[in-house]
């Protein structure tokens, strides 16, 4: 059974999805983990998606679809997969019924206010350290709790960044669910407000 995964970022999607996979005993394949295992091995492939990931573009979707159904193709992948998010638009989505077809797409809603307060509140020290004003603050603001160092935000979890590639979600990826289910494919709504239990318990009862 191949279970494709979707949502907006904020969604929690990569956390759920981390669950779900250990949950069911299938492998966690996405895009943008096995492009940076290509670039890792410093293959021709990997210096051109390096390329083009570090001028801010995003993959061609016949390189990420290819990716994705090679590795499907793996042993550890026979009894099925979880496919995090993908595919991002309508060319994705149309050379994936090329190459295979998922059996459901689970997709995670999230207003876009939430995600930004969930994103948009994260702040990073140095060292690694991550806190979060709204759900995981400091005591002294700016500040490390652990080691007292000046903590910054990523320009990716900057708002006007969170809101712009929510823009690219709602115009690009939020309808290709109609196509999916055209094509036969189950497509199961989650509400991904709340906590993470709250969520998995969610995802689980309507996979089982
Ligand atoms: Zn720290």
């Amino acid at each position: 059974m191949i279970i494709l995964l979707m949502g907006p970022q904020g969604s929690g999607k990569g956390t759920q999805g981390d669950l779900l996979a250990k949950e069911l005993g299938v492998p966690l394949l996405g895009t943008g983990a096995l492009l940076r295992a290509e670039i890792a091995t410093g293959s021709d492939l990997g210096k051109e998606i390096a390329n083009i990931i570090n001028a801010g573009n995003l993959v061609p979707p016949d390189l990420a679809t290819k990716t994705i159904a090679e590795r499907l193709k793996q042993d550890d992948a026979k009894d099925g997969a979880l496919v995090d998010g993908y595919p991002r638009d309508e060319d994705q989505l149309a050379m994936m019924f090329n190459h295979f077809t998922p059996d459901i797409a689970i997709v995670l809603e999230i207003n876009d206010e939430t995600a930004v307060e969930r994103l948009g509140g994260r702040w990073i020290c140095p060292d690694g350290h991550v806190w979060n004003v709204n759900s995981k603050p400091t005591k002294v603001e700016g500040k490390c709790d652990h080691d007292d160092k000046e903590l910054s935000q990523r320009i990716d979890d900057k708002e006007d960044a969170i809101r712009q590639r929510l823009a690219v979600y709602h115009k690009d990826t939020a309808p290709l669910m109609a196509g999916l289910a055209e094509k036969g494919v189950k497509v199961i709504r989650i509400d991904a407000s709340g906590t993470i239990e709250e969520i998995q318990d969610r995802i689980k009862s309507i996979i089982k």
